[in-house]
């Protein structure tokens, strides 16, 4: 019997070769997926031929030159086929080899080959070709599929194969239960794998696709919804608003009221925090919608049920920044301890790399004695010798740059399972919530507070001298007027060797340097060339970036802040959460360098304040895509809009971190850009399923399905999200 396991020596016998060595296709299995890109029809219109395209036709032959050639030994063979209209292609072969013997007038054959143009003739140079006498009717599928290059096989071969296999095979074993199948009215694997290689039609070709779209979001859905399940079953120590005490005292102090949007997470957070699950919830929304008092008042809560809060931020800029901010908005309530200090407040402690032995020992005494309600820091919270009192909740902003170990080794730190709430300031598109952060509640801020200035962007063109020179005047102008700029470069550009983590640091610089270009912008360099700039005369230029030692790092960003600095020339390390009010212009040099999210999560460092922000992004780059996507940019402030545009654009294997793994891609149909009802019906159907039958008993495809999927690299990649 013929499975999905058979080797194809079997059964396609001189043809397996070439596939294996090719393309490494072994079984049935293999090369049932093995699909084709492209399909074209067979009435190709031989009147709209186009020079440089490949091309399927159908037509007889009407005329046969075999003629010497002048410049070099052999015969040339020219076959004129013509369609029925009687517009004409000539198949041309530079060495006749035999096939004078097959293409004799009258015949009709089915050729695919590349379009070229010789005298006012169309040609076809070197065309693979099959006499339609050789093949029965039920031998041409409705739609011809051309297959990927497969060196020394003719992409006929591949069709004939193919067909050979799936004759042989039967019903396969289908991971979508047979009642999910016939609820979405999907066909069976072995039906859309024929529909997939041997389409009838358009139609057929889309209804197989559709199948195979949902049986990857269905098992992607399952894995996800039985993570959830496991998290489910974990208990955690409810943790519960107390009346009156910090977060009351904090609520009854703050200078605004938090917006319907933040009212409703709030709600949901102490929801989850009063449960006897773990929460694990992302919370999302777009530079300045208020995340970050939320996530105060969800620490402030566990400091109030007289346990602990750590909050874990990606770099020591950002958690410094964070220890300043929460110390600020709680006023008397961070001196909880000290004499004279709330008596419902507590200790916010800053736990970094960069401390001396005795802060540290003296900041660790305080978290392992409880002390220390609020522990803000990078990953240094991560060691061994950090222990907390009662951490009832962690908090992570920017999941991105932490990894599940990470996350574990935090869990690890509390008796119970701590309740886990994540920050991200990246606007995820919904699909991508759901299936990336599948495990995770998701809650959406997707209004900003009342009262902010838009951000106005403007694309500028680096190659004009008077626009540079008005930007610069812009950027004095809006200095002298007691306001701060950044100066966002691709790179430090100090030429000591490595660069450093921000710099050219292929996962935020997206878009690969063309080596003919000039080397982008660089910190050290435009420092230099904005003090040398007479329309910046007087002003207090200062440069920022990652190689600096943490102190100045920090003393640099508290000047800026204070009003003591007025332009800031950084790279991206003040990307993600720098919140400095004063500041109202951003330029971003070389911006084309930059992903559209990138680009966004700049621009919303300004804009902080009451005053409008100014956004400009200088570049060099000539009308194309790069253009594009910068024009986009300045067009919208939407994070959901530019999030989807930067999806796009990226290759979604990327964002999803799947990568070609053993030859197979998992998401080979699945769009998380187009197809978010069908993630959105799967997600569905595979809770239903999980919560009857949570091990899948009565699915064993579906979970052999799962768990061929979960191999190591794509587990590690769902659980980091
Ligand atoms: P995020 O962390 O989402 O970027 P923040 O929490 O830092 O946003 O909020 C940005 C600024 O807006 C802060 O100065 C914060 O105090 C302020 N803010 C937050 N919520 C409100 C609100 N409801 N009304 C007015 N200002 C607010
Ligand atoms: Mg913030």
């Amino acid at each position: 019997m013929v499975t999905l396991a058979t080797d194809l020596k079997a059964l396609i016998a001189g043809a397996a070769g070439p596939l294996k060595s090719a393309r490494g296709i072994t079984t049935v299995g293999d090369l049932l997926a093995f699909y084709p890109t492209r399909y074209v029809t067979y009435d190709s219109d031989l009147a709209g031929l186009v020079e440089g395209h490949f091309v399927v036709v159908v037509g007889e032959v009407k005329s046969v030159q075999l003629r010497p050639m002048t410049a070099r030994k052999g015969m040339m063979l020219n076959a004129i086929l013509t369609d029925a209209a009687g517009n004409e292609v000539t198949m041309t072969f530079f060495n006749a080899r035999g096939h004078e013997n097959k293409l004799h007038p009258g015949v009709r054959v089915i050729a695919g080959g590349q379009v070229t143009r010789y005298k006012r003739t169309w040609q076809l140079a070197h065309p693979g070709y099959t006499l339609l006498s050789d093949l029965t009717e039920a031998d041409q599928p409705g739609l011809y599929p051309l297959y990927p290059a497969v060196p020394k096989m003719h992409n006929w071969t591949l069709v004939s194969s193919v067909k050979l296999v799936l004759d042989a095979i039967g019903e396969l074993p289908d991971p979508i239960p047979g009642d999910l199948r016939r609820r979405h009215g999907l066909p069976s694997l072995h039906a859309a794998l024929t529909g997939l290689h041997r389409p009838d039609s358009h139609a057929h070709l889309e209804a197989s696709r559709r199948r195979m779209q949902y049986a990857e979001a269905l098992v992607l859905q399952t894995i996800l919804a039985r993570a959830r399940r496991a998290r489910e079953q974990e208990s955690a120590q409810p943790r519960v608003v107390v009346d009156g005490a910090a977060l009351g005292v904090f609520d009854g102090r703050l200078p605004f009221t938090l917006t319907d949007g933040q009212l409703a997470v709030a709600a949901e957070i102490a929801d989850d925090l009063a449960g006897t699950h773990p929460m694990y919830r992302l919370l999302q929304g777009d530079v300045g919608s208020g995340k970050t008092v939320l996530a105060l008042r969800a620490m402030l809560t566990a400091v109030d049920a007289g346990a602990q809060a750590a909050l874990l931020a990606p770099t020591e800029v950002l958690a410094a920044q964070h220890h300043r901010t929460i110390t600020t908005l709680l006023g008397d309530l961070a001196t909880g301890g000290v004499l004279g200090g709330h008596e419902g407040g507590t200790k916010v402690v800053l736990l970094t790399g960069s401390l001396t032995q005795a802060e540290r020992r003296r900041i660790l005494l305080d978290i392992a004695s409880g002390q220390a309600g609020i522990v803000v820091g990078t990953h240094a919270l991560l060691q061994d010798k950090v222990s907390f009192a009662d951490l009832a909740l962690v908090v992570i902003d920017e999941q991105h740059r932490f990894g599940v170990e990470q996350r574990d080794v935090l869990r690890a730190k509390a008796a119970t399972p701590p309740h886990v709430l994540v920050l991200t300031a990246t606007p995820i598109p919904r699909t991508v919530a759901m299936t990336v952060f599948g495990d995770l509640d998701v809650s959406t801020l997707t209004e900003l507070p009342a009262g902010r200035t838009p951000i106005t962007t403007h694309v500028v063109d680096d190659r004009k001298p008077n626009w540079v020179a008005r930007t610069w005047q812009r950027v004095a102008e809006e200095c002298r007027a007691g306001k701060a700029a950044y100066v966002v470069c691709p790179r430090i550009g100090d030429e000591t060797g490595a660069d450093g983590g921000e710099d050219l640091d292929a996962e935020d610089l997206l878009f690969d340097l063309d080596p003919g270009l000039r080397p982008p912008a660089g910190v050290v360099a435009t420092l230099a060339e904005l003090r040398d700039d007479p329309a910046l005369a007087g002003l207090r230029i200062e440069c920022l970036h990652g190689r600096l030692p943490t102190e100045d790092k920090d003393a640099l960003l508290a000047g800026f802040a204070a009003g003591d600095i007025d332009i800031l020339v950084a790279t991206t390390v003040i990307e993600v959460g720098v919140d400095v009010p004063r500041a109202t212009v951003m330029v971003i040099r070389d911006a084309d360098r930059f992903g559209v999210s990138q680009l966004h999560q700049l621009r919303g460092r300004v804009g902080r304040g009451s005053d409008p922000g100014l956004c400009l992004l200088m570049t060099a780059a000539d009308p194309g895509p790069a253009l594009r996507r910068l024009e986009a940019v300045a067009a919208t402030t939407d994070g959901f809009v530019l999030a989807r545009l930067d999806l796009e654009q990226r290759r979604e294997g990327d964002v999803l971190g799947v990568h070609q793994s053993g030859g197979h891609r998992r998401l080979r149909f699945l769009s998380l850009v187009r197809h978010e009802e069908l993630i959105a019906a799967a997600r569905a159907d595979a809770a239903t399923m999980i919560a009857d039958d949570p091990d899948l008993e009565r699915q064993p495809v579906l979970r052999a399905a799962a768990e061929q999927w979960l191999e190591p690299e794509v587990a590690e990649f769902l659980e980091k999200g």
